[in-house]
């Protein structure tokens, strides 16, 4: 639980921040595409994004050659939320295959990367992020994991 900004002096409203059965719907669409599509140094993160009306958009990481040029797997789902349904972002997670050397062969929730975290901030100021830490997975609001945004 954490306190959410009072609608009036002296109210404190408190926002559950703990996981919903729609989260972890959102967790398993992100999995079902990175377990259908993984493919080493080329798709190796998805994720899915929670529309306000309830869609679920899901996407994945593009490798390149040329690092600097791979696209997040955030920036195709919510590209496909664009396309496809109402541009919103309610809730959005990404997850990532382990690594061929890795001995710990579990699909893996991930933070957004800050290129992500400025993107999601821009399009959708309200949202919600799934994180890990440690062991347990947490929602935060993308504003706590941005707190000073780029701007021009
Ligand atoms: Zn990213």
């Amino acid at each position: 639980m954490r306190l959410k900004k009072p609608k009036r002096p002296n109210e404190t409203v408190l926002e559950d921040l703990t996981l919903s059965d729609a989260d972890h719907e959102l967790i398993a669409a992100a999995n079902a595409v990175l377990e259908r599509y993984y493919k080493p140094f080329w798709h190796t993160v998805a994720a899915a994004l929670r529309s306000r009306d309830g869609r679920i958009w899901t996407g994945i990481h593009i490798g390149a050659t040329v690092g600097r040029l791979a696209i997040c797997a955030e920036a195709v789902a919510y590209g496909r939320a664009v396309l496809e349904g109402d541009a919103t972002i309610e809730t959005a997670v990404a997850v990532r295959h382990p690594k061929p050397e890795e001995t710990d062969r579990e699909l893996a929730v991930v933070s957004p990367c800050g290129a992500c975290r400025e993107m999601i901030m821009d399009h959708a100021p309200d949202a919600r992020i799934i994180l890990k830490d440690g062991d347990a997975l947490l929602k935060l609001p993308i504003r706590s994991l941005l707190v000073l945004p780029y701007r021009r």
